[in-house]
């Protein structure tokens, strides 16, 4: 049996392992098949993370850390968790490639994923015009007229990054102010290449094997507008990734994982949590990593007194 599992490959889940390696427990990080690295392998240059002056490339943050948890003894399995049971003393963990882990404690560091608007052809034409990932589908749309929705950071840094490829980028957002923090949001507004189309939604999606356009909503008056546009870019936040565990751990009302206080301790003993899945208000690398690290002493602990 194993001391520690930790679930997932984000900031959080590394820095857990980094946390748990050093103090010898020898934890086995299972980093997903696909979507290895989180959110931050889907980012471009990430600026505010200390320590790093000139910036550097998410995926970049990401490697390092991988091989910082490395370096001291993680073992890292790139599979998904499908099933848990973490009721027990021993908690178990099972993989869609078929293996079974026990463990003493389970770290649940799963993030979040990217909200969807929730429009009829949403899914269908996802990967034909409709994307989630300006780094990587941003190629794709050289020279044509493109729109991101959304008001946040990930808004702004996704239409930034895409005048690199497009001729014009559309900023479709449902206020008439950005929620996005100052420097990323003057960033887009002093960005010739971008226009804001403030107070709109997109009601529909248009086109036949790919997006030729949308329908704009006003969300003040209600009328509507036709829109042309190849890509249509989604980046409207996302929400915690708590499918595995919902009904063992108790959640918030908002649907994080619930923990006691400042720490990582679930409603689970031998369970804790971090990063994304516990944060609706902050969400940074360097927070989820901080998170990771509290995680990691929080099975340390436990380990100790059990
Ligand atoms: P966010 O901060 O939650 O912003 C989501 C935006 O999408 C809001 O402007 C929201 O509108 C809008 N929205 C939500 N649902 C919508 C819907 N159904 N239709 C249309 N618009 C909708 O999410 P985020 O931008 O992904 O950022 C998440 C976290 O990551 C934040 O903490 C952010 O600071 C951080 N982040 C940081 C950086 C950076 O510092 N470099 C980069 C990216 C992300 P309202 O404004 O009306 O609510």
């Amino acid at each position: 049996m194993r001391d520690v599992i930790i679930i997932g490959s984000g900031p959080a889940g590394w820095t857990a392992a980094i946390y748990t390696a050093r103090a010898g427990l020898n934890p086995l990080l299972i980093a997903s098949s696909v979507e290895a690295g989180g959110e931050l392998m889907k980012t471009t240059e990430v600026e505010n993370y200390p320590g790093f002056p000139e910036g550097l490339m998410g995926p970049d943050l990401m490697a390092n850390f991988q091989a910082q948890a490395e370096r001291f003894g993680t073992e890292t399995l790139l599979d998904d968790v499908v099933e848990v049971d973490l009721r027990g003393d021993v908690k178990i963990v099972k993989t869609g490639g078929g293996k079974t882990f026990e463990a003493k404690t389970v770290i649940l560091a799963t993030g979040a994923a990217y909200r969807e608007l929730g429009l009829p052809r949403e899914k269908e034409l996802s990967g034909h015009g409709v994307s989630w990932c300006a780094t990587c589908d941003g190629f794709f749309f050289r020279q044509k007229t493109i729109a991101v929705v959304g008001g946040g950071d990930s808004a702004m840094e996704e239409a930034n990054f895409l005048t690199r490829f497009a001729d014009k980028v559309y900023l479709i957002h449902r206020r008439d102010s950005f929620k996005a923090s100052k420097i990323m949001a003057d960033r887009a507004l002093n960005n010739p290449k971008i226009e804001v189309i403030w107070n709109s939604e997109v009601a529909e999606l248009h086109g036949e094997m790919k997006l030729s356009g949308v329908t704009l909503r006003n969300t003040v008056d209600g009328s509507t507008s036709e829109l042309e546009i190849e890509g249509l870019f989604i980046a409207v936040g996302n929400d915690p990734r708590v499918w595995l565990v919902e009904d063992q751990v108790e959640l918030t009302a908002e649907k994080f994982i619930k923990v006691e206080g400042r720490s990582s301790k679930t409603t689970l003993p031998g369970v804790f949590a971090a990063g994304d899945v516990i944060d609706p208000t902050y969400r940074q690398a360097i927070t989820a990593a901080a998170s990771g690290c509290v995680a990691a002493l929080d099975a340390e602990h436990y380990l100790n007194d059990h």
